[in-house]
């Protein structure tokens, strides 16, 4: 690169951090020391599994750009249908109306889906698909005339999104402690997810039987991340939690909402977590890898038992829908992901991949303060102190760590993790490991 050119990138990341810090305010960021402290990445382009920023830096994306980009960045097939559609059609209302992408998409995922699952409700992100699925559970008991059946149970540590209501089953303290006086009812149970020293998923179990069998009257329903609670600091549990979770809620015609915001489309292994425990959902979230991380576009997935309640007379229908419910640019994209899955073999291909970040997180015990290590499919995750919490700090040092070596790596607190995109190449997820473990090692002092 020649001295002018490189004068030229300073200029131009200057312009873009100043226009940045005047303007942006950024998700999830303490403003006050990002204007102080903080000196952005400003990337650029991005392919596979890196980002570039504009100095021409490249950066492993540990995190598939906050857990979309399943097929790498930038796929070409997922570019090509964009642009194919966008020469056709962009928009229109799914209102009364329908458009060969939606109706297709929607019989695609019908077929992928866990069994039971048979229409399709289209919104944008992830919590607009949880919001869908808390809107019919509430109604779907007011149509059946016990309208007393409005709260719901949700996991210490939950996320679901951030909508109001989603925000409700929230088990986040710090996410959730400004909206405690709005939210809506929702009662926390404690979290199967051993990792963090809990009793594990038999005890936890008992606690949530007991709420259900004690409340059922008023519960609408019961809501869970299937298998691994991802912004809760990436909680493993086992899969015989989730098998009884469905057992309980069919003693208590309770339903059961699975959130596969995060973990659907292979991210743990399976298409979908919940399948490695047979649990049929009457309701399940997806968003996230759906449109493999090229647009935002979401999906509530819904039984039979759930939509039934919404037939018969016109109030007893669901008064509901975003301007871009079922968007054709998104649908395209969406489609040509579940093409991808199928022709590339994507899930099996994920496999030895997710061998060797077990392997891997396994190994980095062996540094000092590093514990807890846990994996499940295309995720990796350790804790660097006996108190990890959201607000920790180490974390934060290994993330400037990671990035002096080429990767990004956004912690969550104390927690570092990896969840790459599935199809990250061999050695990309070689060099990654590396850099994951010389980052710790250079903060835990190894
Ligand atoms: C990210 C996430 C959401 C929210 O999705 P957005 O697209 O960010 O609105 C909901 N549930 C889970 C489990 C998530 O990980």
């Amino acid at each position: 690169m020649t001295t002018s050119g490189t004068g030229d990138a300073a200029a131009r990341r200057a312009a873009i951090v100043r226009a940045d810090k005047a303007c942006v305010w950024h998700p999830y960021t303490p403003m006050q020391r990002y204007l102080d402290e903080v000196d952005p990445l400003v990337i650029d382009r991005a392919a596979g599994a890196r980002l570039f920023d504009v100095d021409g830096r490249s950066y492993l994306d540990a995190n598939s750009s906050w857990w979309v980009a399943l097929l790498g960045h930038n796929h070409p097939r997922l570019v090509a249908a964009l642009r194919a559609q966008a020469g056709k059609l962009c928009h229109t209302s799914l209102a009364g109306v329908t458009h060969e992408g939606a109706a297709r998409l929607a019989e695609e995922l019908v077929a992928v889906a866990p069994p039971g699952l048979e229409k399709v409700f289209f919104s944008d992100d992830g919590s607009t698909a949880v919001e869908v699925a808390i809107k019919l559970a509430v109604q779907l008991w007011f149509n059946e005339g016990r309208p007393a059946r409005k709260r719901f149970v949700a996991l210490d540590g939950a996320f679901h999104g951030e909508t109001l209501g989603a925000t409700s089953l929230g088990g986040v303290e710090v996410f959730r402690r400004p909206f405690a006086g709005v939210v809506l009812d929702c009662v926390h149970v404690p979290t199967p997810g051993g990792a963090r020293g809990g009793d594990g998923h038999a005890a936890a179990f008992d606690a949530l039987a007991e709420v259900v069998r004690r409340g059922a009257d008023e519960i609408a329903a019961v809501v869970l991340e299937p298998r691994v609670q991802g912004a809760a600091g990436m909680l493993v549990y086992d899969a015989e939690y989730l098998r009884r979770t469905r057992a309980l809620c069919d003693d208590h015609d309770v339903l059961l909402i699975i959130d596969e915001v995060f973990t659907g489309y292979g991210r743990t292994g399976p298409m979908w977590a919940c399948e490695a425990a047979g649990a049929r959902p009457d309701l399940l979230c997806t968003a996230k890898g759906f449109c493999g991380g090229v647009l935002p576009m979401a999906a509530t997935l819904a039984s039979r038992r759930v939509f039934d309640a919404f037939l018969g007379a016109p109030d007893r229908a669901f008064y509901y829908g975003h301007s871009f419910c079922g968007n054709p640019l998104g649908a395209a994209v969406a489609r040509e992901v579940l093409a991808i899955y199928r022709d590339e073999d994507i899930l099996a291909r994920a496999a030895p991949k997710a061998r060797r970040i077990a392997d891997a997180f396994e190994a980095l015990c062996d540094l000092p303060s590093v514990v807890r290590p846990r994996s499940i499919g295309m995720i990796g995750a350790v804790d660097l102190a006996a108190t990890a919490s959201y607000l920790g700090g180490a974390g934060w040092r290994v993330y400037e760590e990671a990035r002096r070596r080429g990767a990004y790596l956004r912690p969550l607190g104390d927690t570092v993790y990896v969840a790459p995109p599935l199809t990250i190449p061999d050695a990309d997820l070689e060099e990654l490991l590396a850099i994951v473990r010389a980052s710790i090692a250079a903060v835990v002092g190894a």
